[in-house]
């Protein structure tokens, strides 16, 4: 390969970040593992304290010497140092791991008979992840040195720097400014995680980006505030105190569906088995630990849309579904409505003998002249009063208008009722109204022609019984109900 070239500001943060990230990620894994044993050994009383305390204060002394390292060796002012300073510098970083991997060991080795299977594999898992933190640390000395570009001989390193200038290419055209829609302004996020760090940093990255935060630092209390009010997103950390994030992510999924409460899951767990477990038991996503605060956002913002417009769509068909059942002048069930409740009564007849209901077919009595004296406007508002008056007088009863002035009634329930009783006091109620139009009060009567289930074979039957009688009603002087 020829001369290389340096790479630009914006790869160079590339690739740091992704150095850095290289590290990170499974140092802070071996913390979560640790955890782990450490549950096992004090629910099985198994005294490993001493080792397991040595490990954590190995863990917490390379975090923070890397980030220390970190910071002094990526500053724009930082110092060239000797090759010796170098050295010691690694030297010094990977001390605190070889602790971590020499007491993983002992554990292994002595307490065999005493783990279980799965804390076997832990620890296994803990040595892996800290050969892994070797080789990040061998990588971030190197880069600091300025090896890494210099000595860029071998291709995947070359290649490696061109995809972070691509990388750094793309995300130029790529719109940072997360700006949340108005709609999502407020929304209500609860954070659960035991890492009171973590919740704060969580919490200021998204007040900043004007969403509405509540903080739960363990599992009961997450329950508390779920029960207390339903929240429009969760974080959902999975390894917490008291109860499991898993179970939590359960429980929650019990009471609430995904569409109505989206929870993302985070975890240093950044495996294929947690995160497919998780989607499996209902998250609506997953972030990987170290949370970068980007994607953080944008995660959080999607679950925020998608809840939101389930939320319209939901609103939509209850809107469509309303026009569909409803007359749009008097607000009451349309024809529709009833003609499938007759239908279901009759479903309902031949399947049960002891069954009976009863039809009313009701018609307002000299409409037109109402029309011809009033006007249309007239005629609409005497057709609104009466449609709510019958509505009020038939209680559950469904009561719908099933053309111009006329309108039908579906009596279930007729046990303890007297029909004659009943359907007279709809007449009386309508009788009674005494509707305001302009300066005056208009009033009106109606008929109908009333018959019951037992009297017919079928739905065609019915319906032409009872407006034969609602004719004889009507020849007979109107303002009347006749019964058979
Ligand atoms: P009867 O006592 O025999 O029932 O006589 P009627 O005048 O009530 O009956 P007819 O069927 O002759 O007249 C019904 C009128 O209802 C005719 C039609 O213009 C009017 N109509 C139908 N739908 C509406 C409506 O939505 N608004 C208004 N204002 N009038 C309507
Ligand atoms: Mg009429
Ligand atoms: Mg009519």
């Amino acid at each position: 390969m020829g001369l290389q070239e340096k790479p630009s500001k914006g790869a160079e943060k590339i690739l740091l970040a992704q150095i850095k990230q290289e590290f990170s990620a499974p140092a802070e894994a071996i913390e979560q593992y640790i955890d782990l044993v450490e549950q096992f050994a004090a629910e099985n009383n198994l005294d490993i304290n001493s080792e397991i305390n040595q490990i954590k204060e190995a863990e917490d002394k390379l975090l923070s010497q890397y980030e220390d390292a970190f910071k002094e060796n990526t500053a724009t002012d930082k110092k060239t140092k000797t090759n010796q300073e170098y050295s010691e510098l690694r030297h010094n970083l990977r001390t605190p791991l070889n602790a971590i991997i020499g007491y993983s060991e002992i554990l292994i080795e002595d307490f065999e008979k005493d783990l279980s299977e799965e804390c076997i594999k832990d620890l296994n898992t803990i040595l892996s992840l800290s050969r892994e933190t070797e080789t990040a640390i061998e990588r971030f000395v190197d880069f600091i040195k300025g090896d890494l570009n210099e000595s860029a001989a071998e291709d995947s390193e070359q290649g490696q720097i061109q995809n972070a200038e691509s990388l750094f290419r793309s995300l130029g055209d790529i719109d940072y400014s997360l700006d949340i829609d108005d709609h999502l302004k407020g929304s209500d996020v609860l954070i659960v995680d035991d890492n009171k760090t973590n919740c704060e940093v969580l919490e200021r990255r998204l007040s900043q980006n004007g969403l509405s935060c509540r903080v739960a630092f363990d599992g009961t209390t997450a329950i508390k505030e779920v029960d207390a009010k339903t929240p429009d997103l969760i974080l959902l950390d999975v390894m917490l105190p008291d109860i499991n994030g898993l179970e939590l992510l359960k429980r929650f999924r019990n009471n609430h569906e995904r569409d109505e409460l989206p929870i993302i899951m985070v975890s240093a767990f950044n495996d294929v088995d947690s995160t497919a477990k998780c989607i499996k038991l209902g998250a609506s996503d997953y972030l990987p630990k170290p949370l970068n605060g980007t994607i953080l956002m944008a995660k959080s913002i999607a679950s925020l849309e998608a809840k939101y417009f389930r939320a319209r769509e939901q609103e939509l068909l209850k809107e469509l579904n309303l026009k569909a059942t409803t007359c749009p002048l008097t607000g009451i069930f349309n024809r529709q409505v009833v003609f499938d409740k007759i239908e279901d009564c009759f479903d309902k007849l031949n399947q049960k003998n002891s069954y009976e209901f009863a039809l009313l077919s009701m018609d307002i009595d000299f409409f037109k002249s109402i029309n011809d004296t009033y006007g249309h406007p007239g005629g609409d508002e005497v057709l609104k009063a009466v449609a709510h008056s019958l509505r009020d007088a038939c209680g559950n009863n469904v009561i719908g208008r099933v053309g111009g002035e006329e309108f039908i009634a579906v009596i279930e329930n007729k046990d303890d009722l007297d029909l004659q009783d009943y359907c007279e006091k709809i007449r009386q109620a309508v009788i009674d109204l005494s509707i305001p139009f302009q300066d005056t009060k208009i009033n009106i009567t109606i008929s109908g022609g009333v018959i019951n289930s037992s009297e017919v074979k079928d739905q065609e039957e019915l319906v032409n019984l009872a407006d034969e009688r609602l004719y004889k009603a009507k020849e007979g002087g109107r303002n009347k109900f006749i019964y058979n």
